[in-house]
């Protein structure tokens, strides 16, 4: 044998097992379980909460957003904050992480009781966050919940670990990855999520849009970058129909699931129209779907 060939033969023998093992571990079952579909201004009288999202991958689960409203819901849905292993915020408008701090008090103390004298040994948890989350939780722990220096000792805790997703690159969870891309919302710094197995794709966008982003123009990168996920769970708040139409036509999702809905016409919204949203929508995703807080689908 040439001594050319040998290093291909091995390179296609390492190609083949990699191949074999991705094919031996099974596929983890992704479950979605919307905890918040509303936006800041709760109706009374149809009251949504905020932005959050359970997603169950396998036996690890993760939380997109943690709006004002969300914990009470875990709970209600079984999925309470000591069960969570990864949290993504999409951005820090007060809608998306209003309850993270009581998410993580509850994950901290949630778990099994702790023998006397032992503290709780919580599940370890990756929290993924935009430029200014490690200030805003230094600023809520070391100042405005730092009276008994608890807080600090939550922050320090080897099991909880904060990575800026800016600095995230794509992340490796057990039988699927995680990767993110930044959007234009409101000139902050803002990102939507892509989970991926071997054989479905889920996309949250967060937050698209804003004063002077209204265009799907203004997040082509984002609708390429989303194009042929099975499910796309879209910002409905802040883009016009059409755009939100052309979104879709780019995209291609199975399914297409609004969130962020608002059940009162705000001036600051005027271009708001769920009803026109479905129906330009409907002719370019497979299925629409309105989210409402309990809604569980499976990818
Ligand atoms: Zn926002």
């Amino acid at each position: 044998m040439s001594q050319t060939r040998l290093p291909r033969i091995l390179t296609a023998a390492l190609m083949l097992a990699a191949l074999g093992v991705a094919w031996l571990s099974p596929v983890p079952e992704v479950r979605v379980l919307f905890v918040g579909t509303g936006h800041p201004d709760i109706a009374a009288d149809k009251p949504r909460m905020q932005s959050g999202i359970v997603v169950d991958v396998g036996d690890e689960r993760w939380l997109f957003d943690a709006g004002a409203g969300v914990v009470a819901r875990m709970f209600d849905h079984k999925r309470p904050p000591h069960t969570l292993t990864h949290i993504f915020l999409s951005h820090l408008h007060y809608d998306h992480c209003l309850d993270l701090d009581a998410v993580l008090l509850l994950w901290r103390t949630g778990g099994p009781v702790p023998a006397p004298g032992q503290r709780p040994a919580p599940r370890p948890l990756t929290l993924f966050g935009p430029d200014g989350t490690e200030k805003m939780l230094v600023d809520l722990y070391d100042a405005a919940y730092g009276v008994d220096g608890r807080g600090r000792v939550l922050l320090k805790m080897p099991s909880f670990k904060r990575v800026r997703i800016r600095d995230a690159g794509v992340f490796e969870g057990k039988g699927y990855k995680v990767s993110f891309r930044e959007v234009k919302h409101a000139n902050m710094d803002c990102w939507a999520v892509k989970l991926e197995t071997a054989t479905k794709t889920l996309v949250f966008s967060g937050d698209l849009g804003g004063p002077n982003n209204l265009r799907a123009a203004d997040n082509a990168d984002f609708s390429e970058w989303a194009k042929g996920a099975e499910m796309l769970i879209i910002d409905t708040l802040h883009i016009p129909p059409e755009e939100l139409a052309k979104i879709a036509a780019q995209v291609k999702p199975k399914t297409m699931v609004f969130s962020h809905l608002t059940e009162r016409q705000l001036p600051i919204f005027k271009h708001y129209d769920l009803e026109k949203t479905l129906a330009l929508c409907s002719k370019e995703a497979g299925k629409v779907v309105v989210a409402v807080e309990g809604l569980e689908l499976k990818l």
